[in-house]
């Protein structure tokens, strides 16, 4: 793991006395690099690759709303968290940062220990992601969690649940007529819908949490402490939201309608041996819901 003196921390300020403040905030802590235009910040984005940006909003050649709007766009800056610190304190203006994409707002003035404690938990965030991706948890394809991350997972529930005496749930769902998408547009526009069924199953989630690759087309959804009523209103909030996705193939200028078929298991689970059966459940229950003509949710 990074010491943290290895994560870096570009700081987007005009003000020369703020920048000082700030430096002095962090920089026994962190790596810290300053930028005073949006020229700069992004030139300084891509030579020193931060982990982090600070970015005050008044900048002397742009605004750092657009400066934000322009890292977003970009592949590889895209993913790099914002910590907007700005004298605008309107509402409006928050709002909008969050929209952008910013995953914190501080006004000025500010108390260096919130600056602090703020930067602290974002680089914890990052930390926590590094140990997540050198672990080797996270599907590649689709950025869900993969299969060794279900079997870590729902082993640890499962005993969870049996010490707490709560119901757990599950969803096996997987893409139907995947097969002849492939053979149709190709192995690479299969991954193409392979991400897109992912993203529509984690919006409807609202998070990447308990969201598994079990293997090729077949996703497995965890719900612990769910009965058979939550469980299936959740999985036909996903098959709704698969539903609406549309896949896009550039190369024939189409788009392509997607399904899946869901199956659930719900148990309040007694005894470690019966977690194959719990999974087998779910798995029958998958099968049923093709054989029944698919795009939709058997328990
Ligand atoms: P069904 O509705 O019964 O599920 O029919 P299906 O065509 O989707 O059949 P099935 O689920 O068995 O097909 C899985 C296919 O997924 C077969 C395999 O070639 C393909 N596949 C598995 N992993 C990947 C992958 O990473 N990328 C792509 N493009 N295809 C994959
Ligand atoms: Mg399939």
């Amino acid at each position: 793991m990074l010491e943290n003196k290895c994560y870096r921390i570009l700081v987007v300020e005009d003000s020369l006395l703020n920048q000082q403040i700030i430096r002095e905030i962090l920089q026994d802590t962190y790596r810290v690099e300053k930028a005073i235009t949006a020229e700069e910040a992004l030139e300084k984005v891509r030579s020193f690759q931060p982990h982090l940006i600070l970015l005050d909003i008044l900048l002397p050649d742009a605004n750092g709303f657009d400066v934000l709007t322009t890292l977003k766009k970009d592949e590889k800056s895209r993913n790099i968290p914002v910590i907007i610190i700005t004298g605008l304190d309107s509402e409006e203006d928050e709002e909008k940062g969050f929209l952008l994409g910013a995953v914190d707002y501080i006004k000025k003035p500010y108390k260096n220990a919130i600056v602090r404690a703020r930067v602290n938990t974002q680089i914890h965030i990052i930390r926590q992601m590094h140990t997540i991706e050198r672990l080797g948890l996270i599907d590649v394809l689709t950025g869900a969690f993969n299969r060794r991350a279900f079997d870590n997972q729902i082993h640890y529930e499962w005993v969870r649940s049996i010490r707490e005496r709560r119901e757990i749930s599950m969803i096996m769902l997987d893409i139907d007529y995947f097969k002849r998408y492939n053979d149709t547009y190709g192995h690479s526009q299969g991954d193409v819908m392979l991400r897109s069924g992912v993203k529509a199953l984690v919006s409807a989630m609202g998070s990447t949490d308990f969201v598994f690759r079990y293997g090729g087309d077949e996703f497995a959804v965890l719900l612990p402490g769910d009965g058979l009523r939550a469980a299936l209103a959740t999985a036909e909030s996903l098959r709704a939201s698969v539903e609406k996705t549309e896949v896009p193939c550039h190369r024939t200028h189409s788009v392509t309608k997607i399904t899946v078929s869901l199956g659930i298991s719900t148990v309040r689970p007694k005894a470690p041996e019966q977690l194959p059966d719990f999974i087998e459940q779910a798995d029958r229950m998958l099968y049923r819901a093709k054989r029944g003509g698919r795009n939709q949710v058997q328990f």
